[in-house]
């Protein structure tokens, strides 16, 4: 989905913590001594140090193109899941706790929507996806690998493009136990929270 105004203005540029803009097809960082240049992909800003990630821009390029033409991309994410465990099988629990969670948000600033970072899974942002119809909350979901259908954004996790305090709410499955860095990760989830939000 395209990101809300107010969602781009909490973007950060995932190298230097600069502020993000869209300039024509896609996002630059403000912070003129960096003036780094993120590409959008098939409508996804992809905001990723190429530099310092596991996946470049052209993984995922040549991973939207593969799912534009109907093929299933061949993905290094898949190889990482063949040999790491798989905790999958908490579909039921995960639904009936995204409920309590979407319950429990609000903000008490007249006109500010709770915001809910996602991390992982295109499903398990649709699962919340679906809670959020007639309330005042907004989901922004990451991925982290190519050829993740139905993102928002595609980051590196262990920065991601957003201010401090700019989330209600975090989420993440599936995430830290396929990570080498799982201390980077789980700072970065707590970084971007407010005070007093939900993880
Ligand atoms: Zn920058």
């Amino acid at each position: 989905m395209p990101l809300s105004d107010r969602m781009i203005a909490m973007l950060r540029c995932p190298v230097c913590g600069g502020a993000l803009g869209p300039v024509d097809r896609e996002f630059v960082c403000s912070n003129s001594a960096c003036a780094r240049p993120y590409p959008v992909i098939r409508g996804i800003p992809l905001l990723a140090n190429d530099a310092t990630g596991i996946y470049q821009r052209d993984d995922f390029v040549g991973a939207e193109q593969a799912l534009q033409a109907g093929a299933s991309a061949r993905s290094l994410g898949a190889r990482i899941r063949k040999v790491t465990p798989s905790i999958s099988n908490g579909d039921v629990t995960f639904a009936a706790n995204m409920r309590t969670l979407v319950a429990a948000l609000g903000t008490d600033e007249p006109g500010r929507p709770a915001t809910i970072l996602c991390i992982g899974t295109a499903a398990d942002a649709e699962v919340i996806r679906s809670l959020l119809v007639g309330r005042a909350l907004e989901l922004v979901h990451m991925a982290t690998r190519p050829g993740t259908a139905h993102s928002d954004i595609f980051c590196d996790p262990r920065r991601w493009p957003f201010a401090d305090n700019a989330a209600d709410a975090v989420v993440m499955r599936g995430v830290l136990h396929r990570s080498l860095h799982v201390a980077e990760v789980a700072g970065e989830g707590v970084r971007v929270l407010r005070v007093g939000g939900l993880v």
